[in-house]
């Protein structure tokens, strides 16, 4: 469910014609709807309402301050992975007390800037990243919440680059021998144990890995308990997948469902770090045409947005719906002939492609495309790679709309950078 929906032969979303943007904002940007990412946040809440629960938005989806801020207006809390991260939640006008920060690579300052936040708890990845919080903690002469993040060894049976709780991944203690870390946290007089964490994956379209790693921990909570340990917060993490192209992932719904079957009767809070399903389809990526090129093999788009502003095709070979946004053949038109073609943009390497062996409908110089389902991992994953300024951001909300984020400029490129006097 989303507002970017045609109007007559007009891609809208909500209530303004996207074409309109394109004309005063250039192109390619990233485009958001507010009522989209609204609803998403309210149906994933609404659907734990039974429980005690808090959200957490995995701000590496979609870090943009306006829609940090959005969420935050509804109640939401966050879960960073960065100092960065942090720095931007708090920007945003985040609780700190419901900021959680997970990262098998946390730094010393990163560490002491979060306590000093008052974040509600780190997720640790390591023994040696336990006694590094410890001795933070001790310098700054206070405690650390923690929660340790169990690697339960379910497979997600996603993209091998985004499943995380598959024991030859880098994340998290092994459950065969977390018990014997937190015994070891238990005796480290700076931090407190409070939770526990597990993530396994993202874009994950099944219920049944969510089910076996709910299995797996809430029988090590039990082992815990007879240890004398107890868990206030459950953290469950993220990764409920998305329709990209046919996939029919579970609903946030179905997701609660799996959980108060087995963990109703835990006294905890439970911690819900969705990304993907709440920014994903809330998002499209708007594009022109630039030239159409045909060989003897192919046809080519080519268009403004290169793999620098997406990168998710050319990374995990992706499915992104690509839309035109003005439609032909609507008002009584002969049947607008179609091409089979690669999507591709501007950047100097053969991956550099949004779409592959794509049937489109013709489309001249000029014309505008929208890539959707782009609101997750897209903005957040693009770079100045090829020297190309990366693009703006638009939120919609109505009739309205804001550059929530500038393009950058040929200037932006080079700040910062410094030519020694020899
Ligand atoms: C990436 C990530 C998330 C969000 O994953 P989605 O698939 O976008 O829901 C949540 N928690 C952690 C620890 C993550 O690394």
């Amino acid at each position: 469910m989303h507002y970017f929906l045609y109007r007559g032969s007009e891609l809208y979303c909500e209530d303004l014609p996207i074409s309109r943007i394109a004309e005063e904002v250039k192109t390619p940007f990233y485009l958001y709807s507010h009522q989209t990412l609204t609803r998403h946040f309210r149906v994933f809440d609404e659907a734990f309402e039974d429980l005690p629960h808090l959200i957490c938005f995995a701000v590496k989806a979609n870090a943009n301050l306006a829609i940090l801020k959005l969420f935050a207006r509804e109640g939401s809390g966050f879960d960073v992975v960065s100092g960065g991260e942090l720095y931007r939640a708090l920007r945003a006008g985040a609780d700190p007390q419901k900021i959680v920060y997970a990262g098998v690579g946390k730094t010393p300052e990163e560490i002491r800037d979060a306590l000093q936040a008052g974040i509600l708890m780190f997720n640790v990845e390591s023994p040696q990243e336990l006694k590094a919080i410890e001795e933070v903690a001790a310098s700054l002469g206070t405690q650390a919440r923690v929660a340790l993040r169990v690697n339960p060894d379910v497979d997600p049976q996603t993209h091998p680059y985004i499943s995380t709780g598959l024991k030859k991944n880098k994340f998290g203690f092994d459950i065969r021998s977390a018990l014997q870390e937190y015994r070891v946290a238990r005796q480290l007089p700076h931090l407190e144990i409070v939770g526990i964490h597990i993530h396994i994956g993202s874009q994950i379209v099944e219920i049944a890995p969510f089910r076996d790693a709910f299995d797996r921990v809430i029988s090590f909570i039990a082992d815990l308990k007879r240890e004398g340990i107890a868990i206030r917060y459950l953290d469950l993490g993220g990764g409920l997948g998305i329709p990209y192209k046919d996939e029919e992932p579970p609903t946030p719904k179905d997701l609660a469902q799996a959980l108060s079957s087995v963990a109703s009767s835990l006294d905890c809070t439970f911690v819900l770090e969705p990304g993907r399903v709440i920014v994903g389809n809330a998002g499209i990526l708007v594009t022109r045409v630039l030239y159409h090129k045909s060989t003897p093999e192919k046809h080519f788009l080519i268009v403004d947005a290169g793999m620098n502003d997406l990168i998710r095709p050319s990374l995990y070979g992706s499915y992104h719906g690509i839309q035109p946004v003005i439609r032909k053949g609507d008002k009584g038109d002969s049947q607008p002939s179609s091409i089979i073609a690669d999507v591709v943009g501007p950047i100097c390497e053969s991956g550099d492609f949004l779409a592959k062996d794509r049937r489109l409908p013709e489309a001249a110089p000029g014309e505008l495309l929208a890539v959707m389902t782009a609101g997750a991992y897209g903005f957040t994953m693009s770079s100045n790679y090829n020297a190309r300024p990366r693009v703006a951001e638009v939120l919609v909300k109505g009739s309205e709309y804001r550059v929530i984020r500038q393009r950058e400029t040929y200037a932006d490129l080079v700040r910062g950078e410094k030519i020694p006097e020899w």
